[in-house]
């Protein structure tokens, strides 16, 4: 499903180097997690693989295409990617339901509104819908950041510290909910995290340091 190749990325001129030829394969349906120390180069790689940023040399290739040679990175992004991040940037003037919406105008889904009200049923949310983000908990946002992220049924679930700001019964239940749809529906899913008993749940963790993988 993800194809990492000798991939590289400096910032700042070249003094900051954050990848340094970074190899990784992961399965199609595969749930693996991702850790290690603050500046190791945990959100570069994952911002590369989601096509938000572009490296400076190295081959990624997500869903059988090659990254570098797509014309329309935000259209693969919709159809392919869905991404949840650690601060789970809804957009605060709008209710939970139109949160849900925003990747569909992407593809143009037919209901979008019975789309997003179905995706937020799945997350136990259907009842919140008309609520703005600062009227949800910190939880109840983080599964409107999933139900977003669901929206157009991505192949890959790109994950960034997604329980980070929750208690563990809390984060235990989100992390829950991502695996139910690698079991189900065999989503692949990347999950950075520091959180031991998160990596526990992948099928297998990487360890990076110093913008290279270390195990
Ligand atoms: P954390 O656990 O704190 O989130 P991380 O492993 O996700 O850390 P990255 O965000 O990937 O770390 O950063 C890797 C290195 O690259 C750090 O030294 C960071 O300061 C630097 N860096 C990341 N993004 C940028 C940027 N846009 N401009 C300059 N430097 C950056
Ligand atoms: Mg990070």
């Amino acid at each position: 499903a993800i194809e990492v190749r000798n991939l590289k990325k400096s910032f700042d001129g070249g003094k900051i180097r954050a990848l340094n030829g970074v190899d990784l394969e992961v399965e199609m349906g595969e749930f693996i997690s991702i850790m290690g120390p603050s500046g190791s180069g945990k959100s570069t790689l994952l911002n590369m693989i989601g096509a938000l940023d572009v490296p400076d040399s190295g081959t990624i290739k997500v869903a059988g295409r090659d990254l570098s040679e797509e014309r329309d990175l935000s259209r693969l992004r919709a159809e392919e990617i869905g991404f949840v991040f650690q601060l789970h940037n809804l957009i605060p003037s709008l209710t939970a339901l139109e949160n849900v919406e925003i990747p569909m105008f992407a593809v143009k889904h037919v209901n979008m509104e019975e789309r997003a009200m179905e995706l937020l049923e799945q997350v136990g949310l259907g009842d919140k819908a008309d609520r703005r983000p600062t009227e949800l908990s910190g939880g109840e946002r983080q599964r409107v950041a999933i139900a977003r992220a669901l929206a157009n049924n991505p192949s890959i679930i790109l994950a960034d510290e997604p329980t980070g700001a929750l208690d563990s019964k809390t984060s235990r239940n989100i992390l829950q909910m991502l695996q139910k749809l690698q079991d189900e529906e065999g989503v692949t899913l990347v999950v950075v995290t520091h959180e031991p008993h998160v990596a526990e749940m992948a099928s297998r963790t990487i360890r990076i340091l110093d913008g290279v993988i270390v195990d």
